[in-house]
């Protein structure tokens, strides 16, 4: 038997009790267009160190997943939609064209 915690709260979730994998994913968007500046891509990259390496992945794709309860799961998503200026009625899904 495996018991739950909610990482943002400490909750214990008893064993069948609810809880939520919560993953937040931020992925680089292309819109087609290069500047200039990001042109000399071999150059750039002949510069960086580990350290810069590690922050330019996660500049292209970073992701995290935490377990929360219920409650902290509702938090979570309506601070996001505050941040984000979502309306309640709106999820990211509608907006992505
Ligand atoms: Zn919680």
């Amino acid at each position: 038997m495996s018991v739950q915690v909610c990482q943002r709260c400490g909750k214990e979730i008893l064993s069948g009790g609810l809880f939520y994998k919560v993953r937040l994913v931020s992925q680089a968007g292309f819109d087609g267009v290069l500047n200039e500046d990001d042109s000399d891509v071999e150059g750039v990259i002949a510069q960086i160190d580990e350290k810069d390496q590690e922050m330019m992945e996660r500049d292209v794709y970073f992701e995290m997943e935490a377990t929360l309860c219920i409650g902290c799961k509702e938090k979570i998503i309506e601070s996001f939609q505050r941040e984000v200026g979502f309306e309640d009625s709106i999820g990211p899904g509608e907006r992505l064209h």
